[in-house]
């Protein structure tokens, strides 16, 4: 069994962080065969490093050594944040003996740092009395589980800390600005009788008609009042709680399980929160308390959990606001169980539609393993990460409804228009009529796409384009295949790198990296480099987020400062290709010296895994400065690839994260459509193919507008790829190749997209040629 899944057994029946802990050092220790595995946290309050648990230091030590942040070996791995690798600790000139701990006896050391979102949170060590110095792999090995059991102990802090009430500590000291609407309320303010639909309008995130129930995430989604009963003894209300308190431990434990399946993601640790939530003790006697003061047992949860709730309600960081709504997630399972238990009433998303503050992909991992049936969000533009996963999944999502959570109540019936960005709340009969006629033709639709899968990519005069698919969960590679993609253009992978709180091991990523080859064994697959920042965060580790996150620390800029990081990825991408070609996107090119390092590191990490196959690197262009120079970049490498999405917004300014900036009609703006055409020209001129890989190769004016400027290769959603082929063995290219240059010339983009919707085919073809 691996270190992930025993400390996931180990989370599953754990009360407190201390037994977390102790148990986490005797695994460690025994996996990694070391003499010595401790468990060094900072205090919060004090800032001082204190050894919280060990296996093989003596017992005494446990809970009282404690070090300045910078002083002694491990304080100096806390303040660097950075491993330390020491053959013969005693000699170091950094050591620091603590005669309590019987230390002497050990000479190698291995300390690797444990932070989250750049703060140190304590360190990991490893000693062994022989005298040795532990190699890169062990380094990376101990990081990886560093970065895994972080998350895990900053959860169970914060529980205990929620437990105590404890409001010095650091991540609850931030400011109370974030608000959570009161759903029942407004809903309640909406006459009865409102005669018309109120029809709301946000960001089209994901096509698709779903029509049902909403369930509110992350709010007041079940109402006690409506929930009557006698009460019974306080051992029976006891029975009931520890039910509901088992269903929802299974229910956790299967959707995790599911969620794993969806994406192929092996690790265990992903719900860690909610299930050290459901075995805090604190919480536990609070509810059986409140029983025994006569309480019942739904309301003694609903108040005990709410505690937790009112604690972390206002607080503007952005992990805790995920740990808050993980909270409000676990209440409302444990109260829709015990409620179901009486009236039937139950807060399951199966099949229901979903409205949630935030579209992580994580919550679209967990949605759409749970049934889900669409997802509405008060935020995120339509290219966020999370939008893009709904897509690839299939699951019909409107982002960016700001009031969704006050205007819409739970229980309340839906329409949900993903391709029209429309949310009908409280349909009229025949409102529900149209949508379910719409609905119906919409699957016909897509079952007479599906007879073109497998024609190649043409247009009906003749011309002939590469249609590859964008993946990014497991899921989608199978999709790609059978829609008939010709290749991955785009291996989002950055996936398991933002679900956890850890970095996936380079033997995972390998693994990872290998499925594509099984559908695509000739290529092309091109892996895109780890694009992590702007909307993309990490969970935990030392990448912090930045104050201006798309303009700052991130992509290629955040590589080039780790490069274990992109040594390791582009190793196991190497070791996944084998002898078959590999093809890598090098991310937000913006200067040659940038370009330059990452391809040196590339070849010198392909060179050396000597696996005998062919290697391609193409850069992405996707900010401004790399168009000015994409011809001097073109000359650089095999090919390019057009990343409109955030060529879009550092071009026209506009974040692809904000609802209120993001405009339908972005791509088709004149300096969007004439950049797209310089950066083809370069390429052209370089003899590189260019492709493009964002969201607008999607739209069908735009696709026909990019093959009469001549792109080489369009790479969309696995689940339009159909419907493309279709559309283009419809439509002509050659009008608008001669009509190209006045279209290029108009000022507007609202007269360019009607220009191109002129030219779209009167009738689309109904089967294959
Ligand atoms: C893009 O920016 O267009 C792109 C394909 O990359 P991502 O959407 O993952 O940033
Ligand atoms: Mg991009």
């Amino acid at each position: 069994m691996n270190i992930p899944h025993r400390l996931s057994l180990v989370i599953q029946t754990s009360h407190t962080l201390a037994e977390i802990l102790d148990s986490a050092v005797d695994i460690l220790a025994e996996e990694l065969e070391v003499d010595v595995c401790s468990i060094y946290l900072v205090e919060p309050n004090t800032h001082r490093v204190r050894l919280m648990a060990s296996h093989g230091l003596a017992a005494g030590a446990k809970g009282k050594v404690t070090l300045a942040v910078g002083e002694g070996l491990t304080g100096t791995v806390v303040k660097e944040m950075r491993a330390l690798v020491v053959d013969d600790a005693s000699s170091h000139p950094g050591y620091r003996y603590f005669p309590e701990t019987k230390e002497e006896q050990f000479h190698s050391y291995l300390g690797v740092p444990m932070a989250l979102r750049n703060r140190p949170v304590g360190a990991l060590v490893i000693q062994s009395q022989e005298r040795r110095l532990h190699d890169k792999s062990q380094v990376q090995a101990l990081t990886a589980i560093a970065s895994q059991l972080v998350g895990v102990v900053e959860n169970a802090r914060l529980i205990e800390a929620l437990d105590r009430g404890y409001e010095g500590v650091d991540y609850l000291r931030e400011v109370r600005s974030w608000h959570v609407g009161n759903a029942r309320l407004a809903a309640r303010e909406r006459p009865e009788d409102a005669a018309e639909d109120l029809e709301l309008r946000a960001t089209a995130a994901s096509p698709g008609i779903a029509i049902g129930e909403a369930v509110l995430r992350g709010t007041d989604d079940i109402t006690l009042e409506s929930f009557d009963r006698p009460v019974l003894t306080h051992q029976e209300e006891k029975v009931l709680v520890a039910n509901a308190f088992e269903e929802t431990r299974q229910e956790i434990a299967r959707i995790q399980q599911e969620a794993r399946e969806q994406t192929d993601e092996e690790h265990a640790l992903i719900f860690s929160s909610h299930l050290l939530l459901l075995n805090d003790r604190t919480m536990h006697q609070r509810i059986d308390a409140a029983i025994d003061d006569g309480t019942p047992a739904q309301v003694a949860v609903f108040q005990s959990m709410e505690r937790f709730r009112d604690q972390l309600e206002n607080v503007s960081d952005p992990y805790l606001q995920e740990r808050a709504e993980d909270i409000a997630d676990v209440r409302s399972r444990l109260l829709s169980h015990l409620l179901e238990k009486s009236d039937g009433r139950t807060t399951t998303v199966s099949e229901k539609i979903v409205v949630a503050q935030s579209i992580r992909p994580s919550v679209v991992v967990e949605l759409k393993a749970e049934g889900a049936r669409a997802i509405v969000t008060t935020r995120g533009g339509p290219t966020s990460h999370g939008a893009l996963l709904a897509r690839s999944m299939g699951i019909p999502a409107v982002t960016g409804l700001r009031h969704a959570l006050a205007r819409i109540g739970s229980g309340e019936r839906l329409v949900v228009d993903g391709a029209a960005g429309v949310v009908i709340v409280a349909p009229s009969g025949k409102t529900l009529s149209e949508y379910e006629e719409r609905g119906r033709a919409l699957t016909a639709q897509n079952e007479a796409d599906l007879r073109f899968c497998h024609v190649p990519a043409r247009t009906r005069d003749g011309r002939r384009i590469q249609l590859q698919a964008n993946i990014s969960v497991a899921t989608d590679i199978a999709m790609a295949k059978e829609n008939g993609a010709e290749g991955i253009g785009l291996f989002r992978t950055e996936f398991p790198f933002l679900i956890r709180e850890e970095f996936p091991t380079p033997q995972e990523q390998a693994r990872n990296y290998r499925r594509p080859y099984e559908y695509f064994p000739e290529g092309p697959v091109r892996f895109r480099l780890l694009d992590v920042g702007g909307d993309k965060l990490l969970p935990g580790n030392t990448m912090r987020a930045d104050r201006n996150p798309f303009q700052g620390y991130r992509s290629l800029r955040l590589l080039l400062d780790h490069p274990n990081i992109l040594a390791d990825q582009v190793e196991a991408f190497a070791r996944a290709a084998g002898t078959r070609p590999l093809s890598i996107l090098i991310p937000m090119v913006s200067s040659l010296t940038e370009l330059r390092s990452t391809c040196a590191i590339i070849h010198e990490i392909f060179e050396s895994v000597q696996s005998g196959g062919s290697l391609e690197i193409g850069a992405m262009i996707e900010v401004p400065g790399a168009v000015e120079i994409a011809d001097t970049i073109a000359a650089e490498v095999d090919f390019l690839s057009i990343g409109s999405n955030d060529l879009i917004q550092y071009l026209l300014a506009v974040d692809r994260e904000n609802e209120n900036a993001a405009s339908v009609d972005d791509p088709y703006h004149p300096a969007v459509l004439r950049a797209i055409r310089r950066i083809i020209q370069a390429g052209h001129e370089a003899n590189v193919t260019v492709s493009l890989c964002g969201e607008m190769a999607g739209l069908r004016p735009l696709a026909l507008a990019l093959i009469a400027m001549g792109i080489d290769a369009l790479s969309v959603a696995p689940g339009t790829v159909p419907a493309m082929k279709r559309f283009l063995a419809s439509s002509r290219v050659e009008p608008l190749e001669t009509e190209l240059d006045a279209l290029l010339d108009l000022g507007e983009a609202h007269e360019i997209r009607a220009a191109l919707e002129h030219h779209l085919p009167e009738r689309i073809l109904s089967a294959p040629e």
